[in-house]
């Protein structure tokens, strides 16, 4: 069974812009897809679609054979990780990757064990009590994706998140995106301008254009010389 089904999205925002238009895609549990297009294309949206923080206009988003077009963020199984990072300046990194358990009432002993494991996956034991400012870049990057890892979800969604890294941590955190993906078992949707990315951490890349979908094919095939 597909872990997420797109059928036939479509996106028009209260102006009347068609950002999206009759998006079609079927993802195989444990996939790691890539959206790439020029900005403006209508990756963003997509996601944000998936993530339930925009309301789709038109057709069908299921995870398993389930509905979600209209169940509320917080309740699909679904996380999103975001180029600006968006944590909590006045939390420590503990409480800010705590966050999302406390809102959904998870129990104070399985919050502190989710927390510490996704530490442990990340490398960030030993800077649990320090608050975002004190952080480098990579570090603050990687409390991000611990937030949407301890809810332990069936999919992450990825807008960018290396975008704003150095060259040399880029490629750090590339190769720690992929140890991640393979360590949870999880589907992952990525978002990213940079064709290295693309090729190495993409099973299938979804290339977009004025919102709607040119081809679905893998790195192999698509970056290929002719
Ligand atoms: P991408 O992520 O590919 O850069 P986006 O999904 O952010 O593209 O945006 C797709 C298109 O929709 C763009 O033309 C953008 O200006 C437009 N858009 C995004 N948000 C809104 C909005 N709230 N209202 C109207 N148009 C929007
Ligand atoms: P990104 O480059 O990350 O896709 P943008 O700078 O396009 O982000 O958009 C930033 C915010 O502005 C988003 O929340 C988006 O919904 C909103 N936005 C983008 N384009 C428009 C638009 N044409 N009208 C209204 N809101 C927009």
């Amino acid at each position: 069974m597909a872990s997420l089904s797109l059928e036939h999205i479509n996106k028009t925002y209260p102006n009347g812009f068609e950002a999206v238009k009759d998006f079609n895609l079927e993802i195989e549990d444990k996939e790691f897809i890539i959206f790439v297009g020029p900005s403006g294309c209508g990756k963003s949206t997509t996601l944000r679609m998936i993530a339930g923080l925009e309301e789709i206009s038109g057709g069908t988003l299921k995870i398993g054979d389930k509905v979600m077009n209209d169940v509320e963020p917080k309740d699909r199984d679904i996380a999103m990780v975001f180029q600006n990072y968006a944590l909590y300046p006045h939390m420590t990194v503990y409480d800010n990757m705590a966050f999302g358990l406390k809102l959904r009432k998870v129990p104070k002993d399985q919050i502190d064990k989710q927390v510490r494991e996704a530490a442990r996956i990340l490398d960030l034991e030993k800077l649990l009590d320090r608050k975002p400012k004190a952080l480098s870049g990579g570090q603050r990057q990687r409390v991000a994706m611990g937030r949407a890892i301890v809810r332990n979800p069936k999919v992450f969604l990825m807008d960018e998140p290396l975008s704003n890294l150095d060259a040399k941590l880029r490629v750090q955190m590339r190769i720690e995106i992929s140890k991640i993906h393979q360590r949870l078992g999880a589907t992952i949707i990525y978002v990213t301008h940079d064709q290295t990315e693309a090729m190495t951490l993409g099973t299938r890349i979804v290339v977009m254009k004025d919102g709607v979908v040119q081809q679905v094919d893998t790195p192999q095939n698509l970056y290929q010389k002719p």
